[in-house]
C-alpha cells in the first residue's frame, strides 16, 4: 500500500493521514495516544529542545519552519565550502 502524502507516526512509523501532534513541541506526530505515550521516554529530551527552539523562534518573530530552512541553507553552504576546500587540498 502506498503511503502517499500521509505522515509517519513517530512511534510505529506507519503512515497515516491524520496524526496528532506532540502536545509539548508540536514537532513530531503520532497516530494514537498510545503511540505518543510509548514514545515519550525516547522523545522527552528532543521534545524539550524542540519546544525551546520554537519558543526562541517565536520570541524572534520567526516561524520554526523558517528557522529550520535557514539552518538547512547554512548547512548546504557550509558543505559546499567544505567540498570546495577538500577539492582544493586534494588537488582534484
Ligand atoms: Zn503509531
Ligand atoms: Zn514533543
Amino acid at each position: 500500500m502506498r503511503i502517499g502524502h500521509g505522515q509517519i507516526c513517530g512511534n510505529c512509523e506507519v503512515g497515516h493521514w491524520n496524526l496528532r501532534r506532540c502536545g509539548g513541541c508540536g514537532h513530531i506526530r503520532y497516530c494514537s495516544k498510545e503511540c505518543q505515550k510509548a514514545h515519550w521516554g525516547a522523545h522527552r529530551t528532543a521534545c524539550k529542545v524542540n519546544a525551546e527552539l520554537m519558543q526562541k523562534a517565536a520570541e524572534q518573530g520567526l516561524d520554526y519552519n523558517d528557522q529550520a530552512k535557514a539552518i538547512e541553507k547554512w548547512i548546504d553552504r557550509f558543505m559546499g565550502l567544505l567540498i570546495g576546500a577538500a577539492v582544493h587540498v586534494l588537488d582534484l
